[in-house]
């Protein structure tokens, strides 16, 4: 079980996003409002203390937004801070994510010796042409300076997020960018493909005809460009979108993955947490005001019931390619979910979507290009 926090603060948007994060623009500004959200989630952390109880906390995930862009000393304190305040075990996976233009080799040392030991750097590609199409804040030639600064800070645990499908990537790009991330030797990577969300300003683009992206056919073929180059490299692809070295997986991402409860800090963050799942509002100065008052500001929350939890349970454990293992699902529920499903299995078995082997059910290669129907299918 573990702890997800939310810092809603970037350099500038990038032109896909969607995600809850205000663009800082003003320093002097967003250092007195950086102090007072870390404050507010300190608040909510000591909220949550008691509804928690004693569960051992095993993972930390610092996410956003940019979080590099907090003042290293002013995280590393927090981090120490809420380490002290919730139940977590000795020695936790705590990753973070950070921006390449954002982090120094200072703020690494800073970040680990509050014990950050696993960071997540936001590269997506490694062509300054295709940065600036869709609005990152860095420049390639920071990418590898980034490394360098975090392994000698001591934290060798570090991914490199990668996206395929931008607005002028050919085949060639995605290959130079796959080749380069994997000469950095990180422990992780993950391959996300680009998707137009509503209302960012690359959908309208496209939509206006300004800007041209790859097609799905294309996508395609880059999604198993990464799959050949990386295997090729050593990296075990253990989920649809992430590949690590042997024994290198995401501790707390792989909690998703297996559906269990943690604990969402921040803005906009969602938690579960005893069969309740909670969505907070995402707004900086509604969260900073409400934490003020001592009460949370949800957006909204809900009692997750049985069979809910049995179907997102396997949603998203089918992302995982080792699948979903009956007995273990039988001891969790008590029921098996080959009784549960049995039709929507048999379907996707007769499509080649699944398989059933060795008492698991795990998505096929021709199942990964259409995850979203395996997993839909478990949605009753
Ligand atoms: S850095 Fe991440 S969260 Fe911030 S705008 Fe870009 S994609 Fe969104």
């Amino acid at each position: 079980m573990g702890v997800y926090v939310h810092v809603p603060f970037c350099a500038q948007k990038c032109y896909y996003c969607d995600f809850h994060s205000v663009v800082v623009s003003d320093e002097e500004d967003f250092s007195e409002v950086a102090g007072n959200y870390l404050i507010s989630l300190r608040q909510e952390a000591l909220y949550y203390r008691s509804v928690w109880g004693e569960s051992p906390l095993n993972t930390l995930f610092v996410g956003g937004g940019t979080p590099s862009l907090i003042p290293p000393k002013e995280l590393a304190a927090f981090i120490v801070l809420l380490r002290e305040t919730l139940p977590f075990v000795r020695e936790p996976e705590i990753s973070m994510e950070a921006n390449p233009h954002s982090l120094t080799h200072e703020g690494a040392e800073q970040l680990s010796m509050a014990g950050v030991n696993r960071v997540s750097l936001g590269v997506q590609a490694f062509q300054d042409r295709l940065l600036e199409a869709i609005g990152r804040a860095h420049r390639s030639e920071q990418i590898g300076e980034s490394v360098a600064a975090l392994r000698q800070a001591g934290i060798e645990n570090i991914n490199l997020d990668l996206m395929f499908g931008l607005p002028g990537q050919s085949q060639r790009d995605w290959v130079e960018t796959l080749e380069l991330a994997s000469a950095l030797k990180p422990t992780h990577v993950s391959c996300y493909g680009l998707i137009l969300e509503d209302e960012t300003p690359l959908t309208r683009w496209v939509s206006e005809g300004l800007v041209d992206v790859p097609k799905d056919d294309e996508q395609a073929e880059m999604f198993e460009t990464a799959c050949r180059i990386l295997k090729g490299d050593g990296y075990n692809h253990y989920e649809i979108s992430n590949f690590c070295k042997p024994g290198w997986q995401c501790k707390h991402n792989l909690l998703y993955w297996h559906n269990k409860p943690f604990i969402g800090l921040g803005s906009g963050a969602t938690g579960y947490i005893k069969g309740l799942r909670y969505k907070n509002a995402p707004d900086v100065q509604g969260y900073i005001e409400s934490w003020g008052r001592g009460a949370p500001l949800y957006e909204g929350f809900n009692e997750v019931s049985l069979d809910q939890e049995m179907d997102e349970t396997m949603m998203v454990g089918m992302r995982l390619l080792r699948g979903i293992d009956e007995r273990a699902f039988r001891s969790r529920y008590q029921v098996g979910f080959s009784d549960l499903y049995r039709e929507a299995i048999e379907d996707l078995l007769a499509r080649g979507l699944v398989e059933y082997t060795e008492g698991r059910l795990r998505v096929t290669y021709q199942g990964l290009f259409l995850e979203n129907q395996v997993s839909g299918a478990f949605l009753r």
